[in-house]
């Protein structure tokens, strides 16, 4: 079994990143990510410091506009704002999920889409919908598409099952696959025998949020699976699928860690210097 790794993905794209954040250098520019974080939840700061690296690593910057964890929906919003209007932020990512005492709704009206670059906005999905060319998808189902391109995995025709339907993972990625001209099946809860819907792929993404719930009959010879899902198993980190279950059957899998997680950063910086660019166009 090939086991289809993050790394090389990251590496290719921030190789070809690099040119052009040294490109926007010379015309003055910094591609420069504002995270909207509020109170300093551990997961947060983990992706933040990871993002940081990212960026700096290229050349490109991130700036955090941190707020308390007991601000006002006011103050919030005008962070926000203030991110829209500076004309040196080319993107922004507010962190989720919100203290209870916030919410998420006003926001998704007020960010700006230009600047939308994890796709956190209602005009995001929209644009994502409708297959507009400036479209920035989420990070999560645009690094499956990374990874899927990087590995040069055709999707012409292909069956792909996706496990999954919420507004982060599932839902834009079956719109991303078939926008692939894949024949896309999406599941959820509801599924009526779910393994063999996963059966009848050739290519099968997991995004349930259920550690190792992918075990050996849920998958088929020839098969591409590619697992988004982060859980805890214990004190080991997983996917949905049971990696060892069905190593001795697929032709491939994404590993967890080192796979699909590894590559959203790369996407954030992808959309970020994207969004720079068009800023001077
Ligand atoms: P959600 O909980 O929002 O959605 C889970 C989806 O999976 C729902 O549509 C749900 O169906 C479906 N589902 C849950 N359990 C089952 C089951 N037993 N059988 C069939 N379908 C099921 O999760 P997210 O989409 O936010 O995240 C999914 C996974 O991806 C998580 O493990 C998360 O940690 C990971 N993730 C990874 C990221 C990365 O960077 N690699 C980033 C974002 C998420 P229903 O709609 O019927 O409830």
């Amino acid at each position: 079994m090939k086991e289809l790794r993050g790394m090389p993905v990251v590496k290719a794209m921030t190789a070809k990143l690099s040119e052009e954040v040294k490109d926007l250098a010379g015309q003055g520019i910094t591609p420069t990510l504002a995270i909207v974080r509020v109170g300093a939840r551990p997961d947060d700061l983990s992706y933040e410091r990871g993002a940081t690296k990212r960026f700096t690593s290229v050349g490109a910057a991130v700036k955090v506009l941190e707020l308390p964890e007991t601000c006002t929906q006011e103050e919030l919003e005008a962070t926000v704002r203030g991110a829209n209007e500076d004309a040196g932020v080319h993107g922004i990512l507010i962190f989720r999920p919100l203290p209870k005492h916030l919410s998420e709704e006003p926001l998704k009206a007020l960010i700006a889409p230009e600047k939308d670059v994890d796709c956190f906005g209602n005009a995001g999905y929209a644009n994502l919908f409708i297959g507009a060319k400036d479209a920035y998808p989420p990070c999560t189902p645009q690094a499956v598409v990374e990874l899927i391109d990087h590995y040069g995995i055709d999707l012409t025709g292909k069956k792909v099952t996706i496990v999954g339907r919420s507004l982060v993972v599932g839902k834009p990625l079956m719109v991303m696959l078939l926008a692939k001209n894949a024949t896309v099946k999406v599941c959820h809860t509801r599924t009526r025998d779910l393994a063999a819907e996963c059966r009848d792929a050739e290519i099968v993404v997991a995004a349930a949020g259920v550690a190792k719930m992918l075990k050996a009959d849920f998958v088929a010879p020839g098969q591409i699976v590619i697992d988004v899902g982060i859980n805890m198993d214990g004190d080991t980190l997983c996917g949905d699928v049971d990696a060892e279950a069905v190593s001795g059957i697929v032709d491939a899998l994404t590993p967890v860690p080192g796979g699909i997680g590894t590559i959203t950063t790369a996407v954030l910086l992808k959309h970020t210097v994207m969004s720079a660019r068009r800023s001077v166009q």
